[in-house]
């Protein structure tokens, strides 16, 4: 943080906090262009005038509980991995899955019914036993999911048959095990492909020391596809949900190869 002087017309000056935004701040600001407008004394200036805090100074030891109070540094904190190359994630390693509830709320909505009026229907892969799914037009995800269909359909045969069913996008929950966090399905910019190859850590027993064994199915030229189109996956992350995409631009431009 640097200090200005600021006079008044009265000849009186006297100093003034300036904070420069962090550089995460960029990947937010040009991921979100319609929502996102400015940065000052802290803070995120959404395009409505709306304020969201970049770091609300809560600090927890307990993984489940810092998760439960993230902000947008934490939200931006761990990078996300791009492409093919990866290392299995280590303890705790869940680039993604840290979220401002505050931020996507004002993004995507308050609530199921504010959410529910800005659906719109993507068809997905339905000449091959697809079906039609619903996802937020904000931001234009639904054009974006339709975009990693098509070219989805341009890879292999063998390799898209496998992310043709579906096991749901909007539903407004929270996730199992927490303190009523929201999963990102309550914003309908999740979705869930691939249901029969798909692998969920909590699905399988932990070690003698709590850790969970990475497993993974999902071919990658599939998490490529939607990688380019904006969406992560939940296989990046020690917490692994496999069969998980969900629209965060602000990770993507951040991402490291
Ligand atoms: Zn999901």
């Amino acid at each position: 943080m640097s200090v200005a002087w600021l006079c008044l017309m009265s000849g009186v000056c006297s100093t003034l906090a300036v904070s420069e935004p962090p550089e995460e701040y960029v990947c937010l600001k040009e991921a979100y262009t319609e929502h996102v407008c400015g940065w000052g004394a802290g803070q995120v200036i959404l395009c409505d005038g709306g304020l969201v805090p970049w770091d609300n100074g809560y600090i927890s030891e307990d993984y489940i509980d810092y998760l439960d109070h993230a902000d947008l540094s934490d939200q931006m904190k761990i990078k996300y991995p791009l492409g093919r190359e990866y290392d299995h994630p280590e303890l705790n390693e869940d680039p993604g899955r840290a979220r401002s509830e505050v931020f996507f709320r004002r993004i995507y909505g308050q609530d199921a019914r504010a959410v529910r009026k800005t659906l719109k229907d993507v068809t997905w892969m339905v000449e091959h036993g697809g079906r039609t799914i619903r996802v937020t037009g904000v931001n234009g995800v639904d054009t974006k999911l339709k975009a990693v269909e098509r070219e989805l359909m341009q890879l292999d045969r063998a390799v898209w048959k496998k992310v043709i069913k579906d096991s749901g996008t909007f539903v407004w929950r929270a996730i199992k095990g927490t303190n009523g966090r929201l999963s990102m399905h309550s914003f309908a910019i999740a979705v869930d492909v691939g249901v029969p190859i798909s692998d969920y850590w909590r699905w399988n027993k932990p070690d003698a020391e709590g850790r969970y064994a990475y497993k993974n199915k999902m071919p990658l030229e599939v998490v490529e596809v939607f990688e380019r189109h904006g969406f992560i996956w939940g296989g990046k992350w020690y917490h692994f949900d496999t069969m998980h995409f969900e629209y965060r631009p602000e990770l993507i431009l951040c991402g490291e190869r």
